[in-house]
């Protein structure tokens, strides 16, 4: 005789997600992503940091080091706020204290953990138009209403900021002024003072993204808002600026070693809801990041900003060569980003599939827009490509820009 099991009635899984599972999206990028991983295509769409310049050696040391110098602690759970000297060594570089440090697990989980925290339903949450996209995905099942804010090469305009707070009462602003991904624009000075003087008139919290600072190939080097703030109040428990920050672009992205400063008040509820979220980064990582900060991180920051560097200027040099000159494109001071401007009109969705026809593939903007438009933008990546493969692939780019635009005439 068979055995036929008891039939059980089937449970509606989808509609027993809750409210924020539903407002959870794929990231585009990753749709958009698969189709340009042909083994033959020349992808500036990623944003991963060069592997062929990642310290292998020195991290097979750190580890082993931290392994003989701690033992099974190395191992043990740890505390929820991080190992104490890599807060501390962060904390001394910032002029602030260990309480004022937390690590996170990726400064992915950092800003999951800082919309958890911070953002209610139905919260005006500021962002650039264009922003990182992960950020967008982060804070939305937080049910965030976001509202852009118009930059320009310099940006976030200020002037148009102040006329948003004017009229939304706006929860919190984030923004990214250091070679900003997508745009790899950078903020003035100018503007990061009127930025925190209107936030803090407006008594809106600052969620500053600093993945990449420093990684600064060219010109001088800006105070963050974190800085700035820190100067005017003389007080880290004032600061109304959250700093974020990460090792992923200046050491490597695979430990998820990241870190968040902010005032004491912030870094207690970080603290409580990282604790929901993993209990803590992994010891061992944070470890080997602590024993790489000395003296293999500065070495490495130089390898890196060199390398891209010589990467983003060759991409330039290019460009100029490859592009129509209705097309435009920003020349980043640092970074692993620049953008493109196609005229009005132009769909780089549907141009994607006609370029990776012709073996090279980048990512469309609209992802990056928060409220949807940017149909004519582009986000390339310069960070690991190899001078053949800019001088292939942009030229074929620039023929495939080309094709499209005489279409439209
Ligand atoms: N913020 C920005 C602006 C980023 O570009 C990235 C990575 N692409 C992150 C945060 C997340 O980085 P990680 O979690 O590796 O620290």
């Amino acid at each position: 005789m068979t055995f036929s099991p008891p039939a059980l009635p089937s449970v509606d899984l989808a509609a027993r997600l809750s409210g924020r599972a539903r407002r959870m999206t794929a990231s585009a990028i990753r749709e958009i992503l698969k189709v340009t991983q042909q083994p033959d295509v020349i992808s500036f769409a990623g944003g991963l940091p060069a592997p062929e310049l990642f310290p292998i050696e020195e991290v097979r040391r750190a580890a082993d080091a931290a392994l003989t110098k701690y033992g099974p602690a190395a191992l043990q759970y740890s505390t929820t706020e991080g190992h104490l000297p890599l807060r501390e060594w962060i904390a001394a570089r910032a002029g602030i204290t260990p309480a004022h440090v937390q690590i996170v697990t990726g400064s992915q989980q950092g800003l999951d953990l800082l919309g958890k925290i911070l953002i209610d339903e139905g919260d005006v949450v500021l962002v650039e138009a264009p922003t990182y996209l992960g950020a967008l995905q982060s804070f939305l099942p937080y049910g965030p209403r976001y509202v852009e804010l118009p930059t320009d090469e310099h940006g976030i305009d200020t002037d148009a900021l102040e006329a948003v707070l004017r009229a939304h009462p706006a929860k919190l602003l984030y923004a990214i002024p250091n070679f900003q991904n997508p745009t790899g624009r950078t903020l003035s000075l100018e503007r990061r003072r009127r930025l925190l003087e209107l936030t803090a008139q407006y008594g809106v919290l600052v969620v500053e993204d600093d993945p990449y600072g420093k990684l600064r190939f060219r010109g001088e080097e800006l105070p963050s808002l974190y800085q700035l703030a820190l100067e005017l109040t003389g007080d880290p428990d004032r600061s109304h600026v959250i700093y974020s920050s990460s090792f992923s672009k200046t050491l490597v992205p695979g430990l998820r070693d990241a870190w968040v400063q902010a005032a004491r008040p912030i870094i207690e509820k970080l603290v409580q809801a990282k604790q929901g979220a993993d209990l803590h980064t992994p010891t061992l990582n944070q470890m080997i990041v602590a024993e790489l900060v000395h003296d293999v991180l500065p070495r490495q920051i130089e390898t890196v900003k060199k390398a891209y560097g010589e990467r983003a200027q060759d991409m330039i040099a290019r460009l100029r060569e490859a592009f129509p000159p209705e097309v435009q494109f920003t020349t980043p001071e640092g970074g692993m980003f620049l953008w493109v401007t196609l005229p009005e009109g132009t769909d780089t969705t549907a141009l994607l599939t006609r370029a990776v026809e012709r073996k090279v593939a980048f990512v469309p903007g609209s992802p990056f827009y928060a409220l949807g438009g940017g149909q004519n933008t582009m986000r390339l990546s310069y960070s690991s490509a190899t001078p053949e493969q800019i001088r292939r692939g942009i030229h074929a780019l620039g023929e495939t820009i080309r094709e499209a635009l005489e279409a439209t005439r």
